[in-house]
């Protein structure tokens, strides 16, 4: 295996024994971008001198926990001095004055960015095709999706374009593209990770995590960025566990649900199997599984699809081109200013949540749409409460189909669909995590998920380790044919 192949933890040895340097880590990588970039396109940035610098600086003081990992950061999260796009044409020229609480985090434990990943404009999206920019191939397939909105940051790791990424989870936006990439992503317990400095979308729904090429880098990068920040006032205060500390090999005794409302949709049935097959080898390993209700399931899509909307209406509602960002040219007052600058800075899809979303808060349809919508989030939230009374987690698969091809989803509303089983999981606030459990007959990955109560990290984090050595699928990596 080349170094570019290897997860976080086995570089951290090689690095610590001093097996390997930092420059040469830093070679194996941009050299594989090199080759294999034009293909998959997952970056909007490289920012290979920055990267190099910071190489030099750690030299003198080689410390911290990820101290010389290369990562990928999502262009959403706030890098200083370091373009942060969104993809979107709207702030293709931004670049931000301070870095993301969580970017911070990783420089102080000694990560080196190896570049910004593409995404959907805004991280709206679930296919990476929305990004103002361009679209990332799945490294899978080329032909296929990679999902999204955190599609770019999936593909790089999968490719071996990073050794881990952040990416930014609002309706799924982490494991879903995980799943379709054949990587580990965990979308955090609402309020564990700080968003200050990512660039909001919905914000009762945003949170950050890491899309890791197994669950004990997931684990590692956890430990980092995990942790109460006076900038966010969301995030919570509280004793953050070790999350290594969960990396047991041990399901004695869980007691698991599967929602029979996921399981009885229509979707793809080679996802569905491989996901029972690998519910089944847990049962094996001593856990405890039984169907269970989670009856307002049903209705998280279309509660997401208002409040989500709604949210972003109003986040969206900075990029006027007055403070920052692109500024039409072609206007002769301010109105016209700020309407050219909206109308040729955002995409389609952007567009069409901004209106949806305003017209759900509108007066005379706020109590029917918004106030309904927030409602429904109460009973989700309730359903989920009293599952966990009873039950450590919830499995349930990532996503009804495996990666869809490029163009293939035309319909928005059938493209909304790809989030069916991992939206109600933000709608509550809890923790999820998605890991390969199989192969379809495409040689596409599924992938399968892990819900736990909120701050049930440690628990998840047990589970999917202990299902991920079981299973042993996960040194697989896609064959990329690399040009010269
Ligand atoms: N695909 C969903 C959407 O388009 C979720 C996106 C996300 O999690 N950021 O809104």
């Amino acid at each position: 295996m080349e170094l570019y192949d290897l997860t976080i933890h086995e570089l951290k040895d090689k690095l610590a024994s001093r097996e390997i340097s930092v420059n040469e880590l830093l070679d194996s990588f941009y050299k594989r971008i090199g080759g294999v970039e034009e293909k998959v396109k997952a970056y909007v940035t490289l920012t290979e001198k920055e990267a190099r610098e910071s190489a030099k600086e750690l030299k003198a003081e080689f410390k911290g926990k990820l101290a010389g990992i290369p990562l990928a950061i999502k262009d959403n999260l706030s890098t200083e001095g370091i373009k942060t796009t969104c993809s979107s044409r709207i702030l293709e020229n931004y670049v931000p004055p301070y870095d993301a609480t969580v970017v911070s985090r990783l420089k102080e434990a000694g990560a080196i960015t190896l570049g910004k990943t593409n995404m959907d404009e805004f991280a709206m999206g679930s296919s990476t095709e929305n990004s103002g920019f361009f679209p990332t191939r799945n490294p899978w397939d080329l032909e296929r999706a990679p999902g999204g909105s955190s599609g770019g940051s999936a593909a790089a790791v999968a490719a071996g374009e990073a050794a881990g990424a952040l990416g930014s989870d609002t309706g799924g936006s982490i494991r879903q593209p995980a799943a379709f990439c054949g990587v580990v992503g965990l979308k955090p317990t609402y309020g564990l990770v700080s968003r200050y400095g990512l660039v909001a979308f919905a914000s009762s729904l945003d949170q950050i995590g890491p899309i890791t090429k197994d669950v004990e880098d997931a684990a590692i990068l956890l430990n980092v960025i995990a942790g109460h920040d006076p900038m966010d006032s969301t995030s919570v205060k509280m004793e953050i566990p070790d999350y290594t500390r969960f990396l047991k090999e041990d399901v004695q005794g869980m007691k698991i649900g599967l929602p029979r409302e996921y399981f009885s949709m229509d979707f793809a049935a080679e996802v569905k199997e491989s996901v029972l097959a690998g519910v089944q080898r847990l049962e094996e390993a001593g856990a405890k599984v039984e169907e269970v209700n989670l009856p307002s399931a049903d209705y998280a899509l279309a509660a997401y699809y208002i409040i989500a909307p709604a949210e972003a209406s109003s986040n969206l509602a900075r990029y006027d081109g007055v403070r920052y960002g692109y500024r039409s040219k072609k206007a002769h007052d301010v109105k016209e200013m700020f309407t050219n600058t909206r109308n040729e800075g955002f995409g389609d899809e952007v567009k069409r949540r901004i209106m949806l979303g305003t017209y759900a808060l509108s007066s005379g349809y706020y109590d029917a749409f918004y106030l309904k919508a927030q409602k429904v989030r109460t009973m989700i939230k309730e359903d989920f409460d009293r599952l966990f009374y009873e039950y450590d987690l919830l499995i349930s698969p990532t996503t009804p189909t495996t990666a869809f091809k490029i163009g293939e989803m035309t319909d928005p509303l059938e493209m909304y669909q790809a989030d069916i089983f991992t939206v109600p999981v933000n709608i509550a606030g809890i923790p999820a995590i998605s890991i390969p459990c199989g192969f379809d007959s495409n040689n596409l990955p599924i992938g399968l998920q892990i819900m736990g109560p909120h701050f049930g990290e440690g628990k998840i984090i047990q589970a999917a380790y202990t299902l991920e050595q079981i299973l042993e699928i996960k040194d697989r990596r896609p064959e990329l044919e690399v040009s010269v």
